[in-house]
């Protein structure tokens, strides 16, 4: 196993802790994730953000003060994490404790982090900015809340759009490949194959 999953707070929110040859990298940040990597006793070097969902981010700024890490997101990703606000002012009775990424990423075909390559996609639709990590090499797709089992990511929180997610999955992540794994944000993982052929929002 090259990945371990942790799932935190009440929405149920999946992390994935991926070992890469110069060291752990953490997707997502679920609350009571920093307790989850002490249980674990791992140096983690990198956080990536999928997107900036206050689920996704809770520990955050926990994980970076205590591990002393880098933290990689999107442009659009960063207020939701620099700004206490950002929840509020969509009537959120939810406040983050803030910190500042360290790097940003967009959409590229290939971007090496900790010596692992990933293209990274952007697919637009559930949230401004949200992400997916594809490995070729391990065919794996750590995607988010874009592509769920037998689901899809929301579309009618702020900035989604539900027409604009079913495209981007169907441009974006079909022509990975059927045997590529999801890891998604909620859920068990499930395969791009599966998806294909039997999602009910997608068929
Ligand atoms: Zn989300
Ligand atoms: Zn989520």
């Amino acid at each position: 196993m090259i990945y371990e999953r942790f799932c935190g707070g009440i929405f149920e929110t999946n992390c994935y802790l991926f070992k890469a040859p110069e060291g752990y990298i953490l997707f997502d940040a679920p609350e009571g994730a920093c307790e989850w990597l002490h249980s674990l006793d791992v140096a983690l070097k990198l956080l990536l953000l999928t997107h900036g969902h206050i689920d996704h981010v809770q520990d955050v700024a926990r994980i970076k003060r205590q591990f002393g890490c880098q933290i990689g997101c999107h442009p659009l990703t960063a207020p939701m994490i620099s700004d206490r606000e950002f929840f509020r002012n969509f009537g959120f009775e939810l406040e983050i404790q803030p910190t500042e990424p360290d790097f940003l990423i967009e959409e590229t075909r290939g971007r090496n982090f900790l010596g692992a390559d990933f293209q990274v996609l952007d697919v637009p639709g559930h949230c401004p900015g949200s992400l997916c990590f594809f490995s070729h090499k391990n065919k794996l797709l750590i995607g988010g809340d874009v592509l769920f089992a037998r689901s899809i990511g929301r579309g009618d929180l702020p900035g989604g759009d539900i027409d604009l997610l079913i495209t981007g999955i169907r441009k974006k992540l079909f022509p990975l490949g059927d045997d590529v794994t999801v890891l998604p944000g909620h859920g068990p993982p499930t395969a791009i194959g599966t998806e294909r052929k039997s999602n009910p929002f997608l068929v």
